[in-house]
């Protein structure tokens, strides 16, 4: 087991990662912008080392120095937690030929997947079922205007390189294909520096779910079941559920099956999350996540595991020690992503936290880097705070997540917790039927 950890990242993750390292007895080097020296990560940290001004591309994106302060401190390995350099394949290979551990996958397992494109192929090769769509890369309007043709209006064209909802544009008859086709390549090249996009049938009533995987490396691998992660805005998650109010316990583990026998064979290694679309029961691979998923608790809080033990245990070699008979469910669980925002316009609102109180009691954690007098800094993602609850039942979860809502206090800045409390109350939320498109019919509506 690894003596000392470096996080490189901030906020929410960086702490829930050094929990993590405390319990195993492993002591934690963190990294911090400027703008973050008074940060509850630095704070909590054993040793911390300064990375760079606030721009995330001179500190939390300075890849020299964060591999000089892992060795100036004698890290012997690196947690990338979520965004940042968590899917830079090149980071996780300069980490490894420093003599350091990569708390991840290898990093030809993170650039095929980072690739959406190799991804697919990959999937469908080993027999995973996807969106129908495009064979590959669309390189010019004709070819999308045959793809289009054969699979149907509408389509979405996406960027191979896409990530955070970016470079996808819907075109829902043949007079939207041209510019919808334009639009998507531009945002790719200058999002991602790659304008490569492919096209899939736009569905027009699935749900996301999503499957979390570990795999040791020795060859095992198992899954903790399904995420639904259908409440999104922009193609943005808001709320998370574990499990999905639409999958039976069966439909999970013919799931679980075909994704874990797909990574055995691609020889995955650490934490993963499959993406699907599920509609009309079936289910459609849009993408794989070679990291830590930001809505990673509700699954925790049902299968009773702690996810980044498991990662940081199986980087250093152990075995998963468990198979997946062992691996229970019980109860259900419900994530809020509270942003720094206005909960109607959605602007960022960075400002000094003047009072804040959590949440407690029976079944909530509070997954947050906010404390009273905290400024929250504008430079950075502008969620704050996750609230998770756990309860036997659905129902009793909801009930949860209301009271926890009513007692969180965050003074001095807006946040969405006005908008999760309308979710919350919301019949249609409560009924468990809802698609991808129902939040943003909602929001606009409010
Ligand atoms: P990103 O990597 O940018 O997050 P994804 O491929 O994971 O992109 O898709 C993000 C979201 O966009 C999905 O969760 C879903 O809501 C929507 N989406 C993606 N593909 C399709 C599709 N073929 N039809 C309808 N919605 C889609």
């Amino acid at each position: 087991m690894f003596g000392k950890i470096l996080i490189a990242n901030r906020g929410e993750i960086a702490l829930r990662i050094q929990r993590a390292c405390r319990e195993l007895g492993i002591a934690t080097v963190a990294v911090h912008s400027t703008a973050d020296s008074e940060a509850m990560h630095v704070r909590l940290a054993d040793e911390s080392v300064c990375i760079g001004p606030p721009a995330a591309k001179d500190s939390y994106l300075n890849i020299p120095a964060i591999l000089s302060a892992a060795s100036i401190t004698g890290a012997e390995a690196i947690h990338p937690g979520y965004g940042f350099l968590s899917e830079n394949a090149r980071f996780a290979e300069m980490v490894e030929d420093h003599g350091m551990t990569f708390i991840g996958p290898s990093s030809s397992h993170i650039s095929m997947m980072g690739d959406k494109i190799a991804a697919k192929e990959a999937m469908r090769t080993l027999g995973v079922p996807l969106v129908p769509g495009s064979d590959g890369a669309v390189p010019d309007l004709q070819t999308a205007e045959q793809v289009a043709g054969k699979i149907g209006y509408p389509v979405l064209i996406k960027a191979a390189a896409g990530g955070g909802g970016r470079g996808m544009k819907v075109a829902r008859q043949a007079a939207d294909l041209e510019e919808a086709f334009q639009t998507a390549r531009a945002e790719a090249r200058a999002a991602f520096g790659n304008d490569a996009v492919y096209i899939e049938k736009y569905l027009d009533r699935p749900r996301h779910i999503e499957l979390q995987v570990l795999a040791d490396n020795h060859g095992d691998v198992v899954h903790f079941g399904e995420r639904d992660c259908s409440l999104q805005r922009r193609h943005q998650k808001l709320l998370e559920e574990a499990g999905s109010p639409a999958i039976s316990p069966e439909e999970r583990d013919r799931l679980g099956e075909t994704a874990t026998a797909a990574l055995r064979k691609l020889g995955y290694r650490n934490a993963g999350t499959l993406e699907f679309l599920y509609q009309d029961g079936q289910f459609a691979f849009i993408e794989m996540n070679t990291r830590l998923q930001v809505e990673h608790p509700v699954t925790e809080m049902v299968c009773g595991i702690d996810l980044v033990r498991e990662q940081i245990r199986l980087a250093s070699g152990a075995h998963l020690g468990y198979g997946q008979r062992d691996i229970t469910f019980t109860g259900h669980a419900i994530e809020c992503r509270i942003t720094a925002e206005d909960p109607r316009t959605f602007s960022p609102t960075p400002g000094r936290v003047t009072a804040y109180h959590a949440p407690g009691g029976l079944g909530v954690r509070v997954d947050s880097a906010l404390y009273a007098g905290y400024f929250v800094p504008p430079y950075y993602d502008s969620m704050v705070a996750k609230l998770i609850v756990h309860a036997p039942t659905r129902q009793d979860a909801i009930n949860r997540l209301r009271r926890a809502l009513d007692e969180f206090a965050v003074v001095g800045i807006q946040t969405t917790i006005p908008l999760h409390q309308r979710i919350v109350d919301d019949p249609q939320f409560q009924s468990g039927e809802y698609t991808i498109h129902w939040l943003e019919n909602f929001v606009a509506g409010l």
